[in-house]
């Protein structure tokens, strides 16, 4: 099987910073910076078991990203293999979802079994599966009467 290919994902940064405009969601990431943050898509869709992953970037090669002026603490992937025809609100969940990882010192958080329960109760258990999903911030909701 060919190797992954990573491309530079500027929109899902956009979406993250909805996220933490939010104050349904953003009260949650008010910690992270956002400017710290990379976000890349695996373009070739080859199968991966998450949809999502959040990496820390080590001491030393955040060291040398310094060193070139730039500094990155994580990354955030998306695969390309559960993300392709999802919708935006999809994506959403998932940075989201990715975002809830870091914690305070930086270090990554697990959640529960499946998911972070805010983002269950927004979009339910099979979330990942579907193709759209609400907004998780809960901005532009239809209310049930
Ligand atoms: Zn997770």
């Amino acid at each position: 099987m060919s190797a992954p290919v990573y491309i530079p994902a500027p929109e899902l940064r956009e979406i993250a910073r909805e996220l933490q405009a939010a104050p349904t969601t953003g009260w949650r990431l008010w910690h992270i910076d956002l400017d710290r943050i990379e976000f890349v898509r695996e373009v070739t869709c080859r199968p991966t078991r998450d949809a999502g992953q959040c990496i820390v970037v080590q001491p030393p090669v955040r060291a040398v990203l310094q060193a070139r002026g730039a500094d990155c603490s994580h990354v955030i992937v998306v695969y390309g293999y559960h993300a392709e025809g999802k919708s935006r609100n999809w994506l959403k969940a998932l940075v989201y979802h990715e975002l809830r990882h870091i914690g305070y010192d930086g270090r990554l958080i697990d959640h529960g079994v499946e998911d972070w329960p805010d983002v269950l109760a927004v979009c339910g258990v099979n979330w990942r599966e579907a193709k759209d999903v609400p907004d998780v911030t809960g901005a532009g909701n239809a209310r049930k009467p």
